[in-house]
């Protein structure tokens, strides 16, 4: 039951009877080392943001990035913790209805694999959950959008509302001076769908979730 209790916070600030977000199967038991998935979805929101979120101990641990994630290593991007996401919520987009947490478009701007490159000071793996408590996790991103080297550490506070990372890519073949993606204009990697386009679906009663291909069961 500790696996459910980690959404204790994602349940409690949603009526599912209200929202097409998935309500968070089980977590399958693994982690054993093999790669593990990443999504950055936009959320038009009260303020639009980008959610960052890495698999982690059958969950998916999140960060909102108001500004988006860069691939300028100079740019840092603010990263504020938000709770654990259910695994299938790498899947979800969808328009969440007024009036309930997180009103407003989501779209899944990129996904895909990530290796945990985290080592302690001896040069030791660190496990990403482990690594999230300390304060830093490094990794290498291999998404659609996304690519090599990325640090995510903890600036400020802990476990509090002034909580704060900063999320930063690294200096690789990846790295280059792109302009931050427009969240207006930006398309789904699954769908090719804009939030614009999201939106407009669920106001027409198209079914407030596009359904990607990876669905399946
Ligand atoms: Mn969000």
């Amino acid at each position: 039951m500790a696996d459910r209790d980690k959404l204790a916070d994602y349940h409690r600030r949603r009526d599912f009877a209200r929202t097409r977000e998935p309500e968070g199967r089980a977590p399958a038991a693994q982690d054993g080392g093999e790669e593990a998935s990443f999504v950055v979805q936009i959320h038009d929101a009260s303020t639009m943001h980008f959610d960052f979120r890495l698999e982690a101990d059958g969950v998916l641990k999140s960060w909102a990035v108001p500004k988006g994630p860069s691939d300028d290593p100079h740019d840092k991007r603010l990263a504020m913790p938000t709770e654990d996401h259910p695994l299938d919520y790498r899947d979800f987009e969808g328009a969440i209805a007024e009036g309930e947490y997180g009103a407003g478009a989501v779209i899944v701007w990129d996904e895909g694999g990530y290796r945990n490159l985290t080592a302690d000071r001896r040069g030791r793996p660190v496990p990403v959950a482990e690594a999230v408590e300390k304060g830093h996790v490094s990794f290498r991103l291999d998404g659609h959008k996304l690519r090599g080297g990325y640090s995510l550490t903890r600036i400020r506070g802990r476990g509090g509302e002034r909580e704060a990372w900063l999320l930063v890519k690294r200096t690789d073949a990846y790295a280059s001076r792109h302009v931050a993606p427009d969240p207006r204009r930006a398309r789904s990697a699954l769908s090719g769908h804009t939030l614009g386009q999201v939106r407009a679906a669920a106001e027409a009663g198209e079914g407030a979730t596009w359904h990607s291909d990876r669905g399946g069961a």
